[in-house]
């Protein structure tokens, strides 16, 4: 079963009034997504997706116009021969870094959902997993900075809806950030788990003034205080509250960024997003990194029932897995195009699709209702 044609194509949508949720990197103003199509010359065509990298429109352009020529020919099933290829013709040499990876992302997601219909089976068997309950949280761009009262109440929402942990967004300046997760922490009681994400907002200084309060209110991690690539940042913060994990790699591309991660052991909870770090091949390596350091993988996921799809399967692969992040935003109507591509039980856990392949209905005509926006999805000022 030979590649005959890869298609990217960009899909935004602007956040209509009042919807606007303000994290760490600015506030929220347009989401985009890019949904990869690969055909064959036997009929079966799959369906992944690339994140946007802010830049939809440039994404896609390097999976048409570089990538799909570059591998038009190949045999479909060779996820690992693709990989390489890209890797050596475009990541490792002449690359464009994260971007390859980004573009590469999306065809290796097609290329399993290819290989899982091909196959008739759900790809959560064909990696070797099995149908399991896997806890979920509630995250996705939500649960961010507002005033308290209103932080409170939706949280409470999440909470009543079944999510028995959900992420709290830092990174707006210390007081509030601790003040928020105080709140919170003291309106749902010990047994919710509690997590944080500053979204790289932070500074050293602001590590050392909220870090001891995320300790006293027992938080389940802090996610990416710093750059991805500040490994001196991280590698102090890990020292100042022993119990207090420290979370990152929805930004960390590829198992060599997960490799220099792994040798100050200061990151312990490792979140590879399948749309980014390099598809299901590159994630399942990564997987097995940290399954040899006793570390958990709790990827990242955001935009279609795609990426959420596809990381209910890999989840139910791994014998280190974590949360299922759950987009829970408000106003996301790239994440339900297909369908919904999750359910969340009343025991907060949600299970893999049982169709073949991803296991998305993805239907093309709904494409015309996202043309692409180009433009950066966040804003900076509030
Ligand atoms: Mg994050």
């Amino acid at each position: 079963m030979k590649i005959t044609r890869i298609t990217a194509i960009p899909l935004s949508y602007r956040l209509p009034e009042g919807q606007t949720v303000k994290v760490g990197v600015g506030a929220t103003i347009k989401r985009d997504a890019i949904v990869v199509r690969v055909e064959t010359d036997e009929g079966l065509t799959g369906y992944g997706e690339a994140h946007p990298g802010r830049s939809p429109g440039a994404v896609a352009a390097l999976v048409n116009a570089t990538l799909n020529p570059m591998l038009v020919g190949m045999d479909a099933c060779d996820v690992v021969g693709v990989w390489s290829r890209v890797h050596r013709m475009q990541l490792s040499s002449h690359g464009l870094g994260a971007g390859a990876a980004l573009a590469l992302s999306g065809i290796d997601l097609a290329l399993w959902d290819i290989r899982g219909k091909a196959a008739g089976m759900p790809l959560y068997r064909l990696l070797g997993g099995s149908r399991k309950r896997m806890p979920a949280y509630a995250g996705g761009i939500s649960l961010g900075f507002q005033p308290v009262p209103q932080l409170v109440e939706e949280a409470r929402g999440h909470v009543a809806a079944g999510y028995r942990a959900l992420k709290l967004r830092l990174g707006d300046n210390p007081r509030d950030d601790a003040a928020r997760v105080r709140a919170v922490r003291e309106a749902l009681g010990p047994d919710v788990d509690i997590l944080t994400d500053a979204n790289t907002a932070w500074s050293l200084a602001d590590a050392r003034r909220v870090i001891p309060t995320l300790a006293e209110a027992r938080v389940g991690w802090l996610e990416e205080p710093f750059s991805a690539l500040d490994f001196g940042a991280y590698r102090i913060a890990a020292t100042l509250a022993p119990s207090l994990p420290i979370a990152a790699g929805e930004n960390h591309y590829t198992r060599w960024d997960f490799a220099r991660l792994l040798e100050d052991r200061a990151v312990t909870l490792w979140q590879p997003d399948l749309s980014k770090t390099g598809g299901i091949t590159e994630a399942l390596r990564i997987a097995a990194m940290a399954s040899a350091f006793g570390i958990t993988v709790h990827p990242h996921c955001s935009a279609t029932g795609i990426n959420h799809a596809a990381t209910l399967h890999f989840l139910a692969a791994l014998d280190n897995g974590g949360y299922f992040e759950a987009c829970v935003s408000r106003f996301n109507p790239l994440r339900d195009m297909f369908g919904v591509p999750f359910a969340l039980g009343a025991d907060g856990c949600v299970e893999p699709p049982e169709k073949p392949g991803i296991g998305m209905d993805v239907d093309e005509k709904v494409f015309a209702e996202f043309p692409a926006i180009d433009g950066p999805g966040y804003v900076v000022k509030f």
